[in-house]
C-alpha cells in the first residue's frame, strides 16, 4: 500500500532541489526537483508528440482512462492528504487534506462523465449548421498554492478529457503535492500527456511566453494574471484566468444567526481562508450584527487550530510566512483604524509555523485594507448596515467579483438582491460550494473563462461549426 513516506521518495529530487518547508513547523519535509526552461523544452516536444495519438482515443476511451486514474488516486487517497497536510498545512479533517483528495478523483469521475454533444445551431430552408469542440491541442497550467492538488485538477482533467496534452508548473510552496499526484494519475496515462515542471515564477513566465501553447489556464493573483495577458498576448493562446476575490456576503435582516453561524464561518475560514471564492467581508444588518458576530466568534471557539497532520485539528497554518506577515498587517491596520477585534488576532510571532489564530473584526472603516484588499487568511472584518441599496454599492464596489452570498429566511428575495451583485456566483445561503457541473468563474478583476461541466469542457476546447 502507498503511505506518506513512499509517495513523497517518489517525487523528491535524488539531489539538490528546491526545499519545501510545512508550514507547522518551518522544518524541511522533501526537496522538489528545480526545472528549467530546457527541461520545459523537452516537456513541450513531448507534448505535441504525445497529442495526436492522444486525441485520437476518443472521448469514450479518454473518460474511461479518466475513472481508471480516479481509481489510482482513490487507492493513494491517504498518502496523498498527508503528504497535502505536510506541504500546504491544511489539516486532514474538516474541509481538509481528505477533501481535497476526495474532490480530486470526484473531479476526474464527473469530468469523464459531463456529455458534451454538438449543437445543431440552425436547421431551416436556408441550410444546417452544427457547432462542435475539438481539442485546442498543448495546454499550460500555472496553479497557487491553496489546494494545490485540486485546483490542478480542475486544470487537467477537462484539458486530458477533450483530448489536449498538458504541461504543468505547479506554485514553488507546493509542488510535492502536485508532482505526487500526477505520479499516480500517470501510472495510468500514455506518457507524455501530463508533465508536471516544479519551477519558480520565472519558469512559469518562460511557459506563458512560449508560443507552443493552444490555451493557458491559471489559478492565482490579479497581479499575475495581468502578467501572464500581457506577456502571451504575441501567441494569442486562449486563456482562462481565475484570479483573487474579495467576496462579501450580506446577512438580510430576517436571517437567523444561529441557523446561519457555522455555514459563515466555513464560508470564510475554509482552509484557514486561503481560498479564492472565500467569504472575505461580511455585511450584517444593523438589527442581527451582534447577534451574528457573537454566533461566529462562538464557532471559531470550538474550531482547534494546530498541524494538519494531527487528527484534531480543524484549521491548520498559514502556507507561506508571507501569507502570515500580509494578514498580521490588515489585523493591525483595522484595530488601529477603530475596529474590535472579537476574538483572535495576537498570533504568537516566535513560535514555530504560521499559525495565525481565527480573528473576527467588527467595526472597521469601510476603506480599511482588511476590508477592500484580499486579506487570503483567517481574519473576517464584519460590517453593520442599514439601508440594502447602500450594502449593494458596497459590495459591487471593488474590480473584483469572484463570488457572493446572501443570507435570508426568505430565498426569493436572497435571489432579487442576488441579482444585483457584481459576481460570477452569487450563493443563497451558503458560499463557496463548487460542483463539478456547476460552471464557475469571475468577472472583473478576477478574470474570466468558466471552469467545470460542458462550459468548463468547451472552456478547453476550439470550436469548429460545420455548415451545409
Ligand atoms: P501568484 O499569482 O504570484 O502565483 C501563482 C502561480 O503563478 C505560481 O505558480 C507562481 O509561481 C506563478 N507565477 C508567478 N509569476 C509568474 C509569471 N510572471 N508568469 C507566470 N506564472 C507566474 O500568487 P502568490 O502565490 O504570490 O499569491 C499572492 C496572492 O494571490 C495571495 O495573497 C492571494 O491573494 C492570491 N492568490 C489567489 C489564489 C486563487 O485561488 N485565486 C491562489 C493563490 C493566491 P511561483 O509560486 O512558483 O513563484
Amino acid at each position: 500500500m502507498e503511505t506518506y513516506e513512499s509517495l513523497l521518495a517518489a517525487v523528491t529530487a535524488a539531489d539538490g532541489g528546491r526545499p519545501v518547508s510545512d508550514p507547522a513547523t518551518g522544518e524541511v519535509l522533501g526537496r522538489a526537483p528545480e526545472r528549467g526552461t530546457g527541461d520545459l523544452e523537452q516537456a513541450v516536444a513531448a507534448a505535441r508528440t504525445a497529442q495526436p495519438d492522444w486525441e485520437s482515443l476518443g472521448h469514450e476511451e479518454r473518460s474511461r482512462l479518466l475513472n481508471t486514474a480516479a481509481d489510482a488516486v482513490d487507492r493513494s487517497a491517504e498518502a496523498l492528504a498527508h503528504l497535502i497536510s505536510r506541504e500546504q498545512g491544511k489539516p486532514l479533517n474538516g474541509p481538509g487534506s481528505r477533501f481535497e483528495a476526495g474532490g480530486v478523483s470526484a473531479w476526474l469521475r464527473a469530468t469523464a462523465a459531463t456529455p458534451l454533444e454538438p449543437e445543431r445551431v440552425l436547421d431551416d430552408e436556408s441550410g444546417q449548421a452544427t457547432l462542435g469542440y475539438r481539442a485546442a491541442g498543448l495546454v499550460g497550467a500555472i496553479g497557487p498554492w491553496n489546494w494545490p492538488a485540486l485546483i490542478a485538477t480542475w486544470q487537467f482533467a477537462p484539458a486530458l478529457r477533450m483530448g489536449n496534452t498538458v504541461v504543468m508548473k505547479p506554485s514553488e510552496h507546493t509542488p510535492l503535492s502536485v508532482l505526487a499526484l500526477a505520479a499516480i494519475v500517470n501510472r495510468v496515462l500514455p506518457e507524455g500527456v501530463l508533465t508536471v515542471l516544479p519551477g519558480g515564477g520565472d519558469l512559469g513566465a518562460a511557459m506563458v511566453a512560449h508560443p507552443a501553447f493552444d490555451k493557458l489556464m491559471f489559478t492565482g493573483s490579479t497581479r499575475t494574471g495581468r502578467a501572464i495577458t500581457a506577456a502571451s498576448a504575441a501567441n494569442l493562446p486562449r486563456l482562462t484566468l481565475e484570479l483573487g476575490g474579495n467576496d462579501p456576503g450580506i446577512v438580510l435582516p430576517d436571517a437567523d444567526p444561529a441557523a446561519i453561524a457555522e455555514d459563515l464561518f466555513w464560508g470564510a475560514f475554509i482552509n484557514t481562508g486561503q481560498t479564492c471564492a472565500a467569504l472575505k467581508r461580511l455585511y450584517v444588518h444593523e438589527s442581527l450584527h451582534d447577534d451574528v458576530a457573537e454566533a461566529l466568534a462562538g464557532v471559531a471557539a470550538r474550531m482547534p487550530m494546530g498541524p494538519g497532520t494531527d487528527e484534531a485539528s480543524m484549521l491548520g497554518p498559514l502556507t507561506t510566512a508571507g501569507q502570515f506577515r500580509i494578514v498580521d498587517d490588515l489585523v493591525a491596520q483595522a484595530a488601529a483604524a477603530g475596529g474590535r477585534l472579537i476574538t483572535g488576532g495576537g498570533p504568537d510571532r516566535e513560535a514555530p509555523g504560521n499559525f495565525f489564530p481565527a480573528t473576527l473584526v467588527t467595526g472597521p472603516p469601510a476603506d480599511a485594507p482588511l476590508v477592500v484588499e484580499e486579506q487570503f487568511g483567517p481574519a473576517l472584518p464584519i460590517i453593520a448596515y442599514s439601508d440594502l441599496d447602500e450594502v449593494i454599492t458596497h459590495a459591487n464596489a471593488l474590480d473584483v467579483g469572484l463570488g457572493a452570498s446572501v443570507w435570508s429566511g426568505d430565498v426569493e428575495r436572497a435571489k432579487q438582491v442576488a441579482s444585483r451583485i457584481e459576481a460570477g456566483t452569487i450563493w443563497i445561503n451558503k458560499h463557496g460550494t463548487v460542483h463539478p457541473m456547476v460552471p464557475f468563474g469571475g468577472v472583473k478583476g478576477s478574470g474570466y473563462g468558466l471552469e467545470f461541466g460542458a462550459e468548463g469542457l468547451k472552456s478547453v476546447a476550439v470550436p469548429q461549426v460545420i455548415a451545409t
